[in-house]
């Protein structure tokens, strides 16, 4: 039996699995990672604490199979965290900040108060944030003592989670990254598949401390012996949402991923269209093969299975997240109660971030059961507004939208849930058959490149979803309901007062 092992690396924790020849997930391991909280707003992970927990989980997988039982290894990870480190021995010169942390938001004022927004857009395909590598790194070279001169002189090197596990992996034989990582720097432009040199000089940026940008699927060198007896392949690295994508199959154009867990982050294949959203959603690489680019639109819900949670935490309406499920299926279905999590403002296409959270159009009637089930319903209305204007954005540029949405993640245990979504989007929602699809993305990129699960197309056909929830409920309600949630919706809109 031969494997491919995938290492994810996540906000959280970081873990391997090992694949079989059919897909199938094998031994696994998981260590939980740090946070690391200097300040509010701040987020930060040490890179070594990270790198240590990638050879425990890896060694620990393979002591069950063997190394030379591995063919490839995969890498996924959490996307714009930020590491630099000493070229020569590998050891990072700061812990690495992470992409939810948000020191860096004066910068990016003064960056969209400079114009820099359609360069920005047009170049790398986001949006000025904190959240993206670029002016984390910028910080970094600001605030570490000699970096900025070290980076200069070539000692130093800049790169995301990837970019460091396999400089570490291969002993600095490669200071590398992968196309779908270098995308959410908001350094690369994603169109010519280059570092953005107008913007490395307004960051003050040494180029030669930026990774060498290679394809997501291919050769990345073998792991130096010494960390696990032999030297392992290399062959596949994406960003996260990138390999959950994969994972789901969703390798034909206009297809879309969806993955359910705290926020929903949402991914449409968009071929060789590098598509401008007009509703400030995200255009980024899905991978890169022989140094052709495929594209993506991203969005993302904030509040999805964090409804749950403060229903749960916050109000003590259910007591997990899984009596969520029969509550709503004892509710009311024509209580007329919506919920508009609106916690941090109302995001795609909406952007409103003044806009409150509220519970709308309830009766003394109104129940436990009824503001739980609005609860769940929120996240199918959120879905269907961002899969509206996603598939507007697409259709703008002539691609055929699919009409089913690919999901996984925690809340697609929720039956109802699932089932409302189908019916509030009108279209077959199909749920993952394994559960880890991030990893499986990864070990089908690498696998992929060493004749492994077949090329794109016969990935595509040997998918199969673990369920398939079909639209039961009529066009005449479903519209009707959509029709009371952006009702809701406007009632919670910030009006500029
Ligand atoms: P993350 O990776 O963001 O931690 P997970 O994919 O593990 O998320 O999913 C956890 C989230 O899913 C939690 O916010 C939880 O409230 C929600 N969740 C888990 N099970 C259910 C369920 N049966 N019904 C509704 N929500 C659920």
């Amino acid at each position: 039996m031969r494997y491919v092992l995938a290492i994810d690396q996540g906000t959280t924790s970081t873990r391997a699995i090992l694949f079989d020849e059919a897909g199938r997930p094998g031994p696994a391991a998981l260590v939980p990672l740090t946070q690391i909280y200097p300040a509010p707003g701040q987020v930060e992970h040490d890179p070594d604490e990270i790198w240590n927990a990638v050879l425990q989980v890896c060694r620990k997988v393979l002591s069950e199979v063997g190394s030379d039982a591995v063919a490839a290894v995969g890498i996924t990870n959490q996307r714009e965290t930020t590491v630099v480190w000493d070229r020569a021995t590998g050891k990072p010169l700061h812990n690495a900040i992470v992409w939810q942390d948000r020191r860096t938001a004066p910068l990016c004022a003064e960056l969209e108060r400079e114009g820099w927004g359609p360069h920005v857009a047009e170049t790398t395909g986001l949006i000025i944030d904190p959240y993206f590598s670029a002016t984390k790194l910028a910080w970094l070279l600001t605030h570490v003592p000699g970096l900025r001169a070290r980076a200069a002189g070539g000692e130093a090197c800049f790169g995301t989670i990837d970019s460091y596990l396999l400089f570490r992996l291969t002993n600095g034989a490669l200071h590398g990254t992968d196309a779908t990582n270098a995308a959410r720097t908001m350094l690369f432009d994603i169109g010519k598949g280059t570092w953005d040199s107008a913007l490395m000089e307004r960051l003050d940026i040494p180029p030669g401390m930026l990774p060498k940008v290679c394809d997501t699927q291919g050769d990345f060198g073998v792991t130096a012996e010494e960390h696990f007896g032999l030297g392992l392949p290399i062959r596949g690295i994406a960003g996260d949402q990138q390999a959950a994508a994969h994972g789901q199959a969703c390798v034909r154009p206009g297809m879309v991923k969806a993955t359910y867990g705290t926020g929903c982050f949402v991914v449409a294949n968009t071929a060789d269209q590098k598509v401008a959203s007009r509703t400030r959603m995200l255009s980024t690489i899905l991978s890169q093969r022989d140094g052709a680019r495929t594209f993506a639109l991203e969005g993302a819900i904030f509040m999805a299975g964090a409804t749950i949670q403060w229903l749960r935490d916050n109000l003590g309406l259910i007591e997990s997240a899984e009596e969520s499920e029969s509550l709503a299926r004892a509710a009311d279905p024509r209580s007329g109660v919506y919920l508009v999590p609106a916690f941090q403002g109302l995001g795609a296409p909406f952007w409103d971030a003044e806009a409150k959270a509220a519970i709308v159009g309830m009766s003394r009637a109104a129940s436990r059961a009824d503001v739980v089930a609005a609860g769940l319903e929120s996240v199918a209305f959120q879905t269907r507004d961002l899969l509206s204007a996603m598939r507007h954005d697409m259709g703008a540029t002539g691609i055929d939208a699919a009409r089913t949405l690919r999901v996984d993640g925690g809340m697609t245990a929720n039956g109802w849930a699932m089932q409302r979504l189908a019916d509030i989007l009108g279209e077959a929602v199909e749920v993952a058959a394994i559960l880890e699809t991030t990893s499986l993305g990864a070990a089908y990129f690498a696998g992929q490149a060493v004749g492994f699960y077949g090329d794109n197309a016969t990935l595509a056909e040997t998918w199969i979803p673990a369920k398939v929830y079909e639209p039961a409920m009529g066009a005449a309600e479903r519209e009707a309901r959509y029709a009371g949630w952006l009702e809701a919706v406007d009632r919670v809109r910030s009006r500029g007062v």
